[in-house]
């Protein structure tokens, strides 16, 4: 290791801001387990409680209609196709206490930007769960909706975030951000909003008193420069806002789409940018470590690389799934792999309390039906009745 790398490292774990071209030396250069070391030593400093947090939350996709077609996207159809479907109320308010049941706090809707849904629809689909289910998180949409919304309803965003917000919405997810950098978002996403776009939209919500997560999809092609250009993206926009919750990076799943052949990130690669993250984002709380699209090896290891968070057990997730992400999960697994690295399980809640904390391997939750339904296994307890 070089001195650079060595002080710049140290510089990091003391809680020092690193530049990005500095983030970009430590992602090709320094070795892995200094970055590792350097990255959970940040994490401790943050949350000496020695707590890994995780959260049972429900995917709902309430549509597959999309006129983006993103091109790594597997999961959408163009309108008219015939295998394309949009629930209704009936099925997602069914769909929502089938969630409650199991325990979950929060519910993610997601889906594609269908012509056929606007400003309305949005409103009286979140206003039926908040009025039936009240005791529900409405983590859902993300920038992309919102831009989609003021263009099939002619409406500033402002006003589109402010009159989600008053159906219902608690926060934004932080989809749709796959990359924000030009070329490759331009690549991969050619008629999808563009990151400044998609940043801006995420700012005017903060403003508006709508938090949000803020994501990356990577290993589509994009230099490493560009995902630490990504980071910086985020930072700025965060420098002024506060309101990115916690960063959730991922690796790009290569099925099924019209990406298919492009390298995913590796396993290293990914854990690099984890630890990286914590380094670089001095300024966001949480961070998120990916099984659902690495595995649960490499979902455990993101504990020791800066990350506090596993993310949900998800009870339903299509899109990721569609495009070839195999791994599945149950509460229990989740508990074990945070216990077996070293950590304390919580899980959480949407803004990140402490809801039930295990410390005490001999009173853990036992619930075999909290664990993950996707579009390609057979749903035993949630049954689909639409063709996803
Ligand atoms: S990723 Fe989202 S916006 Fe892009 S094609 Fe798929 S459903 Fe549509």
């Amino acid at each position: 290791m070089t001195r650079a790398i060595a002080d710049l490292l140290d510089h990091a774990a003391d809680g020092g801001r690193i530049a990005p071209d500095e983030a970009l030396l430590l992602y090709t250069d320094a070795p892995l387990h200094a970055l590792g070391q350097a990255a959970d030593a940040v994490r401790r400093r943050r949350y000496p409680d020695n707590i890994a947090t995780y959260i049972i939350d429900r995917n709902i996709n309430y549509t597959n209609v999309c006129v983006t077609a993103c091109k790594f996207c597997a999961f959408y159809r163009a309108p008219g196709h015939a295998e394309g479907w949009t629930h209704d109320l009936e099925e997602i308010l069914r769909r929502c206490a089938e969630a409650v049941d199991l325990g979950a706090t929060q519910i993610m809707l997601q889906g594609g930007h269908s012509p056929e849904l606007g400003m309305e629809w949005y409103e009286r689909t979140f206003s039926a769960i908040k009025s039936t289910h009240p005791q529900l998180t409405l983590h859902s949409l993300g920038a992309s909706e919102v831009v989609h919304i003021s263009k099939t309803s002619q409406l500033a965003y402002a006003e589109v975030i402010t009159r989600l917000k008053a159906a219902g919405l608690d926060s934004f997810a932080g989809a749709g951000a796959e990359i924000l950098v030009k070329r490759p978002r331009t690549v991969i996403a050619p008629l999808k909003e563009s990151g400044e776009t998609w940043l801006e939209v995420m700012e005017t919500a903060h403003g508006l008193g709508l938090e949000s997560t803020a994501t990356f999809m990577m290993g589509t092609g994009e230099t490493n420069a560009e995902r630490i250009e990504h980071l910086q993206m985020i930072r700025d926009v965060q420098d002024r806002t506060g309101g990115f919750r916690s960063f959730i990076p991922w690796t790009y799943q290569p099925e099924n789409n019209h990406l298919k052949g492009r390298t995913q990130a590796t396993s290293l690669e990914y854990l690099r940018m984890i630890a990286v993250s914590r380094l670089f984002f001095d300024n966001v709380n949480h961070l998120q470590g990916s099984w659902l699209t690495t595995g649960k090896d490499i979902g455990q290891l993101t504990l020791h690389y800066g990350a506090d968070d596993l993310g949900s057990v998800m009870l339903e997730e299509n899109v990721v799934s569609s495009a070839g992400a195999k791994h599945r999960s149950n509460r229990t697994e989740l508990i074990d792999m945070i216990r077996a690295a070293g950590r304390i399980p919580a899980q959480r809640d949407t803004l990140y309390r402490h809801i039930s904390v295990h410390d005490d391997p001999a009173n853990d939750p036992v619930d075999d039906r909290v664990h993950s339904h996707f579009a390609s296994t057979a749903l035993k307890l949630l049954p689909v009745t639409a063709p996803v």
